[in-house]
């Protein structure tokens, strides 16, 4: 298709340093969603010593491991806060991932104790208990909205979420948040955060195409997203809900 449509602005936060079980592929899977709908997707990534002076309408960050995400916190909280947090006010939409949604909340305390200052984004803070107690690892799948999601988690930090925070969806198959309250990720505005992995974007078409909706709404509210075809990724979707034990 050819492009006709809005330009959206994606940053893509530390690609390198925060990218784990495919968390890429997120960002290929809203570039074409786009391209296939005459969206014009502009991709900044970011690398652990830029600052970002753009705005944005969506930003992407994937999982990463407590030593990454030592860096990345770095990044993030000393660089990069004020751009993220007045676009995120100003409507932006995010997508953080795992690592990358640990850091969006106010603080990660590590396996080492170590404490990792988050942007706040989300009212929640998380813990991880230490190299002994068992990961929340495995397949997940919850209820969104009237819908599911499907994907894959794998942390050891347990996130609750404060008083002002929504959860994202309820955990049927998993641990979510922290495996006790039956919560998995945060909404805060157009912000989402969420443990899965999966990728998670390319087998919930209805999670990636929500969130191109909102960062749209940021940047061209009067674009309408038609629906594609789609049946390979529903189908990838239902195969992770029968491997999963559902339908
Ligand atoms: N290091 C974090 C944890 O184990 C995040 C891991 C991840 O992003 N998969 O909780």
């Amino acid at each position: 298709m050819t492009a006709s449509g809005p330009v959206l602005r994606i940053a893509y936060l530390y690609p390198d340093l925060m990218n784990l079980y495919a968390d890429r592929g997120n960002v290929t899977c809203l570039v074409q969603r786009c391209v296939w709908r005459g969206i014009t997707p502009e991709i900044r990534r970011l690398e652990w010593n830029d600052r970002l002076v753009e705005a944005a309408d969506l930003y992407v960050i994937g999982g990463g491991q407590d030593r990454q995400q030592q860096l990345a916190s770095q990044g993030l909280t000393t660089r990069n806060a004020d751009r993220i947090l007045s676009d995120l006010a100003d409507g932006a939409a995010m997508l953080a991932v795992c690592g990358g949604y640990q850091l969006m909340a106010h603080r990660y305390r590590a396996a080492d104790g170590s404490e990792l200052p988050g942007l706040g984004v989300f009212d929640a803070e998380t813990i991880h208990p230490g190299a002994n107690v068992p990961r929340c690892i495995g397949n997940v799948v919850c209820d969104w909205n009237d819908s599911r999601l499907v994907g894959f988690e794998n942390h050891g930090g347990r996130t609750y979420l404060g008083t002002d925070a929504a959860p994202l969806a309820r955990v049927l198959r998993g641990h979510g948040n922290n495996a006790e309250d039956g919560t998995e990720g945060a909404v805060a505005g157009a912000a989402i955060g969420t443990y899965l992995h999966g990728s998670v974007l390319p087998k919930n078409p209805h999670l990636a195409d929500h969130i191109i909706r909102t960062a749209l709404a940021h940047s061209a509210p009067e674009f309408k997203l038609e629906p594609l075809h789609d049946s390979a990724e529903w189908a990838a979707h239902r195969a992770a809900l029968r491997v999963a034990g559902l339908r």
